[in-house]
C-alpha cells in the first residue's frame, strides 16, 4: 500500500491555508521578479540613454577643443563629467586613436591603474561603455569613450529586493491571516459534515441529521448526506425489524423444537406403551374370549349326554348363559369403545327420574350378583335418600344404567366379604345429584389410581389371583360419564376398598313422583293364542330359536320367510298376519326395504326389526325405515315377549 503523502496527512484547513500561502508566495514572487527584471532593464536603457546622450554632448563640447588643440580645456570639459554620478571614466581620443584628454571619477577608479587595467578588472567588468565620434561638419575628429557603472542599477536591484521582501512578508501575513478568515468558510462545514460523521459511527445513531446553511456545493452536499442517512435509517430500521423478526424466530423454532421434541417424546412413550398394552390387550382379549366360549362349547357338548340330571342340565344351561352374557359385554365394551373414539356415540337426553333408574339399575344388578355366585358373602345395599322429594335428571338412562352396572360390577369383582353400597343423594344447595358405590374389597393403591381410567388398563395385583376383564370398562365409564356432563372420582384404600363418585348437573327436584317406572315383567304366552307371526329370518337355527320359544304356545301360527321379497309376498297373501319379526339382513331384498314395503301396503301391521346392528344409528335407521320396535340380538326372550305382547 501506497505510504501516504504528506499533504494527505494535512487536515482540510493545513490544506486550504498551505494552497492559499502557496499561491500568494508564489505569486507575489514571480509578480516582483518580472517587475525586477524589467526595472533592472529599464535602469540599463535608461543608464545607456542617458551616457550616449553625455557621449554626444561631451563629444559637441569637445569639438573646438580639437579644432584649436585645446587639451587643457579638453580635460575642463571631461572634467565637467564629475556631475555625472554614473560615469566613472571619460576618455578623449584623437582620430589616430591617441588619448588627448581623460577622466578618472575619483574614488571609482583606483588611480594605481592604468585605464587598460582598470578596464580589464572585475569590478567593472558590468560597465557600460558608450563612444562618439567627435565630428564637425562631416570631418571626424576625434571620438569620446565614456564608461558608466551600471552599480547603480545593482544598488537599486538590491533595494529593490529588500523592498520586494518587505512586501513579501507583509503579503504573506496578510494572506495567512485572510487563509485563516477564509478558509473557516470553506471548512466549516466540511468539519461540521466530519463531526456528524464521527457522532454516528460513535452512537450508530442514524436520526442525526445537518443543517443546511449555504446553497452552494456544501448545501448540496448536505442534502445529499442527509438523504443517505435516511435512506440508510430506512434500511437499518428495516434490518432491525428483519433482525427482530428473525430472533423472535429463532426462539420461536428453539421452542418449537422443544416442545416438538417433548411430544415425540411423549408419542414415543405412549407408542411403546400403547405396543406393550396393544400386546397384553390381544393377550387378555384372547383369554376374555375363550375363556366363556370354553364354557358353551364345553357344557354344550356335555348336555348331550342322555345320562344327565335335570339339576346338572339346569346347571349347566345357567353357565352357558352366563358365558353368553359375558362374551355379549365383551363385545359391547369393544364397540362401545370403538364409538367413543371414532366420535360417534349418540347421546338422547331425556328427563328420568333417578330413584326410577337406580331401582332398575340395583334390581339388575341384583339379580346378576346373586344368580353368578350365590353363595355370596357380599351384601349389595340400596340407599336412597329418606326424604320425599324426586330428583329429576337430564341425562340419556341407557348410558347412564351403563355407566353404573359397570362400576357395580367392577364391585362385584373385587369384592369377597363385606357389602358393595349403591346409594345416591343431592348436595345441600340442590345443584347436583351425587352416585355413590362403595365396596369393601381390595381397593387400589394412591399410585395407580391414576391408571385406571386408561385403555386396557387392569391395576390389580394378579399374582395371586386373575382377574377376568379387558381394562376397557372404566375408560368406558369415564367418557361416558363426561358426555353426560358428569365428573367422575374415586376414593380407595388398597386392601380397604374403594368408593366411586359419579356427579351430575341436577335438572330439577318434584315433590311427588311423576315418572311411570318401567319395569320388565315376565309374560305368559297366553297372548300368542290363534295368532299368526311372520318370522323374516334367512339363518335356520335362529328361525328355529323363536319357533321354539314361540311354539311353547301350541296355539300358534308362524310363517317362514328367508328373505325381504319372500316376505312382502307372505304379508300380501295372508291379510290375518299380527306380526312380523323382521331380521334386518337379508339376501336379496334386506328387511329395510321389506318393511318399507309392508308398511306401505299395510301401515298398521306391527314389524319387530330383531338385528344384530346395536349402534344408535342403525336403531334410527330401522325406525325410520318403519319398524315399530327393535329387539338386538343375541335375543332375550323376555324382552321378546313383553315387546310382542306390547303390540299383539
Ligand atoms: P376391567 O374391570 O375389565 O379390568 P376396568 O376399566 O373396569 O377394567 O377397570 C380397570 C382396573 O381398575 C381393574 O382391572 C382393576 O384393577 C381396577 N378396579 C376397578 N374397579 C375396582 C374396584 N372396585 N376395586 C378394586 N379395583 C378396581
Amino acid at each position: 500500500m501506497n505510504k501516504p503523502r504528506f499533504y494527505n496527512r494535512l487536515s482540510i484547513r493545513q490544506k486550504i491555508i498551505s494552497i492559499i500561502l502557496a499561491i500568494t508566495i508564489i505569486s507575489t514572487i514571480v509578480g516582483f521578479t518580472i517587475e525586477l527584471f524589467s526595472n533592472i532593464r529599464a535602469s540599463r536603457v535608461e543608464l545607456y540613454n542617458n551616457t550616449t546622450l553625455d557621449a554626444k554632448l561631451i563629444a559637441d563640447y569637445l569639438i573646438p577643443t580639437f579644432l584649436f588643440d585645446d587639451k587643457p580645456g579638453a580635460k575642463d570639459i571631461l572634467k565637467k563629467l564629475v556631475n555625472m554620478p554614473t560615469i566613472i571614466y571619460g576618455a578623449a581620443y584623437k582620430t589616430d586613436g591617441s588619448l588627448y584628454a581623460e577622466y578618472i571619477s575619483s574614488g571609482t577608479v583606483d588611480s594605481s591603474k592604468s585605464m587598460p587595467e582598470f578596464l580589464q578588472s572585475n569590478e567593472n567588468k558590468n560597465a557600460l561603455l558608450i563612444k562618439e565620434p567627435v565630428r564637425s561638419k562631416d570631418e571626424v575628429l576625434g571620438s569620446v569613450l565614456l564608461i558608466a557603472s551600471t552599480e547603480i542599477i545593482h544598488e537599486k536591484t538590491k533595494d529593490h529586493i529588500k523592498i520586494i521582501l518587505v512586501i513579501l512578508a507583509n503579503s504573506i501575513l496578510v494572506s495567512l491571516f485572510l487563509a485563516l478568515w477564509l478558509e473557516r468558510i470553506i471548512s466549516k462545514p466540511i468539519l461540521k459534515l466530519a463531526t456528524v460523521t464521527r457522532k454516528i459511527q460513535n452512537t450508530l445513531d442514524y436520526s442525526v441529521r445537518v443543517t443546511k446553511e449555504s446553497h452552494d456545493e456544501t448545501g448540496v452536499l448536505y442534502d445529499g448526506f442527509n438523504d443517505m442517512l435516511q435512506s440508510i435509517q430506512a434500511s437499518k430500521k428495516k434490518r432491525d425489524l428483519a433482525q427482530k423478526k428473525l430472533q423472535e424466530e429463532r426462539e420461536n423454532l428453539e421452542i418449537r423444537v422443544l416442545e416438538r421434541t417433548k411430544e415425540l417424546n411423549a408419542a414415543k412413550e405412549k407408542a411403546e406403551e400403547s405396543d406393550k398394552l396393544k400386546s397384553s390387550f390381544l393377550a387378555n382379549m384372547s383369554h376374555e374370549i375363550r375363556t366363556p366360549l370354553n364354557a358353551i362349547l364345553g357344557f354344550s357338548a356335555l348336555i348331550r349326554d342322555p345320562a344327565i340330571t335335570a339339576g346338572e342340565l339346569e346347571e349347566y344351561c345357567k353357565m352357558m348363559e352366563t358365558s353368553g352374557n359375558d362374551l355379549i359385554n365383551l363385545i359391547d365394551d369393544i364397540l362401545d369403545i370403538s364409538r367413543i373414539e371414532a366420535n360417534q356415540i349418540k347421546i338422547n337426553f331425556e328427563e328420568i327420574s333417578v330413584a326410577t333408574l337406580a331401582e332398575e339399575v340395583f334390581s339388575t344388578f341384583k339379580q346378576s350378583f346373586y344368580s353368578d355366585n350365590p353363595n355370596n358373602n357380599v351384601t349389595p345395599i340400596l340407599t336412597a335418600p329418606t326424604e320425599k322429594a324426586v330428583y329429576v335428571l337430564y341425562t340419556d338412562p341407557h348410558r347412564l344404567k351403563q355407566i353404573l352396572l359397570n362400576i357395580l360390577n367392577n364391585a362385584k369383582k373385587f369384592t369377597f366379604e363385606g357389602s358393595i353400597e349403591f346409594c345416591y343423594f343431592a348436595n345441600e344447595a340442590k345443584t347436583q345429584l351425587i352416585f355413590s358405590i362403595k365396596d369393601t374389597g381390595i381397593g387400589i393403591a394412591k399410585d395407580q389410581q391414576e391408571k385406571i381410567y386408561d385403555r386396557f388398563t387392569k391395576v390389580a395385583d394378579i399374582k395371586t389371583k386373575h382377574y377376568r376383564g379387558t381394562g376397557l370398562g372404566l375408560s368406558i365409564a369415564l367418557k361416558l360419564t363426561q358426555l353426560l356432563n358428569g365428573v367422575i372420582s374415586l376414593e380407595s384404600e388398597l386392601n380397604v376398598g374403594s368408593e366411586f363418585y359419579l356427579t351430575f348437573p341436577l335438572t330439577k327436584v318434584l315433590s311427588s313422583l311423576p315418572v311411570t317406572p318401567h319395569i320388565l315383567r315376565d309374560e305368559s304366552l297366553a297372548f300368542l293364542s290363534g295368532k299368526l307371526i311372520l318370522i323374516v329370518e334367512d339363518v335356520e337355527y335362529n328361525y328355529r330359536y323363536l319357533e321354539i320359544v314361540l311354539s311353547k304356545n301350541q296355539d300358534v301360527r308362524l310363517l317362514w320367510a328367508k328373505n325381504g321379497n319372500e316376505a312382502v309376498d307372505l304379508c300380501l297373501n295372508n291379510k290375518d298376519i299380527n306380526i312380523v319379526l323382521m331380521d334386518i339382513q337379508l339376501p336379496e331384498m334386506n328387511g329395510l326395504e321389506a318393511t318399507q314395503l309392508i308398511k306401505s301396503k299395510n301401515k298398521d301391521l306391527p314389524v319387530i326389526a330383531v338385528t344384530a346392528y346395536a349402534a344408535s344409528s342403525d336403531i334410527q335407521e330401522a325406525l325410520n325405515a318403519g319398524c315399530d320396535d327393535i329387539i338386538i340380538k343375541p335375543i332375550n326372550r323376555n324382552e321378546l315377549l313383553v315387546k310382542m305382547a306390547e303390540f299383539i
